[in-house]
């Protein structure tokens, strides 16, 4: 029997990740968090292409070609590695997240990681979870949620999570952060951050990550009979 292919879409830090990875291991299905790609290419640009105060996009697009991104699991932790250096921590910082949505909406970085996650959803049995899996990279997912909360929640939940990884963090730039991601995911012209209109929409600003996947479980078993 085919396994699910299931979108998840959504604002910044609304967990859609963390849950995308215990439901993975709940289903026996692949995990993709494809944020992690994007910001893997933008510690990348950071690297390689920095000038002064701004990423030289003409440079990054002839280095594309040099970036290899892979994750590989390592205990109960899923790394990404960026030219076989873990970089799982580097792309947490405040530095990348600044940058993501700039990087992220370069047609160039879309393009180079848009065949990256189509092939890895191919055989079915994934859950992948980013802004655009629902409307452009898997239209004809099995099942696409979209999550939202509250930005005062949101902004609590990234906070613990730098906090968690040892990564200096002010509540005030984490909450502008994501204020400022959400608009320019939201309005950029290439796959903008929208909910595909087949989406089952999720507002998870009062409840917590068990209660969370609980629903989608009970969703995903109604929906998907494969399982
Ligand atoms: O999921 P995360 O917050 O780590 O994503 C970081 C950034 O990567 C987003 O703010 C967005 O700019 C970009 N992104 C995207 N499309 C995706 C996933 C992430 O543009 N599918």
């Amino acid at each position: 029997m085919k396994k699910p292919v299931i979108a998840i879409d959504g604002y910044s830090s609304t967990g859609k990740s963390s849950i995308s990875k215990v439901i993975a291991e709940k289903l026996g299905l692949i995990h993709l968090d494809t944020g992690a790609l994007y910001r893997g290419i933008t510690y990348f640009a950071l690297e390689n292409c920095f000038e002064i105060d701004h990423i030289d996009f003409e440079k990054l697009s002839q280095l594309l070609c040099k970036v290899h991104l892979e994750f590989i699991q390592k205990n109960d932790e899923l790394l990404l590695f960026l030219n076989e250096i873990d970089v799982s921590k580097e792309i947490r910082t405040s530095k990348v997240s600044d940058f993501v949505s700039i990087v992220a909406r370069q047609p160039e970085v879309r393009n180079f990681l848009l065949d990256t996650q189509r092939n890895i959803a191919e055989k079915g049995g994934v859950i992948m979870d980013g802004r655009d899996i629902g409307t452009v990279v898997l239209p004809n997912a099995d099942l696409k949620f979209f999550l939202t909360a509250s930005i005062e929640e949101r902004t609590k939940r990234r906070f613990h999570e730098l906090v968690s990884l040892g990564i200096d963090a002010n509540e005030t730039e984490v909450r502008q952060n994501l204020i400022n991601r959400d608009k320019m995911d939201s309005e950029r012209e290439i796959a903008p951050l929208k909910k595909s209109e087949d989406a089952i929409l999720i507002d998870n600003s009062d409840l917590n990550k068990e209660q969370t996947i609980a629903l989608m479980l009970e969703i995903i078993n109604k929906n998907c009979k494969a399982h």
